[in-house]
């Protein structure tokens, strides 16, 4: 039997963190993964909790391991699932996984972020990214780590042909995002007490970006600014956005009719 996997907010894992007993055991860095799969779309199709389940049956059954690998998985929605305990080291790369007593924080991104031929399977962005980052920022907080030093991509960790957690995902940037993140900033947490962790505490509804779409047009077929839509999805406007991208949309917007091609 799998252990009761638990969905949180990034809010609730925050409250966790800090409570938690670590007792001996140190956490000295954090290892940032993509599952490559379950992907997105096996998320929509089977929800977090059945993903993380298969994860824990492939890696116990499989690959024969103890546990499933990982401290942690953040889905697409930003909600965070249970895995190993945090007392216990990860299978996160052979020679890097550290002792009882001083180890690294693993978790995975549930996703495949690979690029290849310039077409992406699936895009980190919005409330998945600001979970991943605050996470990355928490526990660097509490073990007193600098998230430079601390923050690991699997590709640097001696196993220079794997791209994980995809090749889409820059190191530099990642870094700056997890020395800027504050608990102020709205990090899409459904509300505490709030039945299902969900991205947002306001109803929502998803967009799949198609080709010719610019934040510009969306925003404008659903009564939005650019500003409103790139706040929702916590985007940077002066980034491009791509076909098959994930973007949230408040419930209450509604699609106005296509005017006529972009500008
Ligand atoms: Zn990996």
């Amino acid at each position: 039997m799998p252990p009761p996997f638990r969905s949180r907010t990034l809010e609730d894992f925050a409250v966790e963190l800090d409570a938690f007993d670590f007792g001996e055991t140190r956490l000295t860095g954090v290892h940032v993964h993509h599952t490559y799969r379950p992907d997105h779309d096996a998320f929509r199709r089977l929800g977090g909790r059945r993903c993380v389940q298969g994860m824990h049956r492939y890696h116990t059954g499989a690959l024969g391991w103890s546990d499933i690998a990982q401290h942690e998985s953040v889905g697409p929605d930003g909600s965070l699932w249970s895995g190993r305990g945090w007392r216990r080291p990860p299978a996160s790369s052979r020679g890097h996984n550290g002792t009882p007593r001083r180890h690294p924080f693993m978790f995975e991104m549930i996703g495949d972020f690979e690029t290849v031929e310039d077409e992406a399977h699936d895009r980190l962005t919005g409330p998945q990214r600001a979970a991943a980052v605050g996470l990355c920022a928490l526990v660097c907080r509490r073990f007193g780590l600098r998230p430079g030093d601390a923050v690991k991509f699997h590709r640097e960790l001696g196993e220079p042909w794997k791209s994980c957690p995809g090749n889409l995902i820059g190191k530099e940037e990642w870094i700056a995002d997890v020395e800027a993140w504050t608990p102020d900033r709205p990090s899409h947490g459904a509300p505490a007490g709030a039945a299902e962790p969900g991205p947002f505490g306001a109803p929502h509804r998803r967009y799949a970006v198609r080709p010719g779409d610019t934040l510009w047009s969306i925003a404008a077929r659903h009564g939005l600014t650019p500003a409103q839509l790139a706040e929702w999805n916590d985007l940077d406007p002066a980034r491009p956005i791509h076909p098959g991208d994930a973007l949230v949309l408040p419930a209450g917007a509604r699609a106005m009719p296509e005017s006529g091609g972009a500008a």
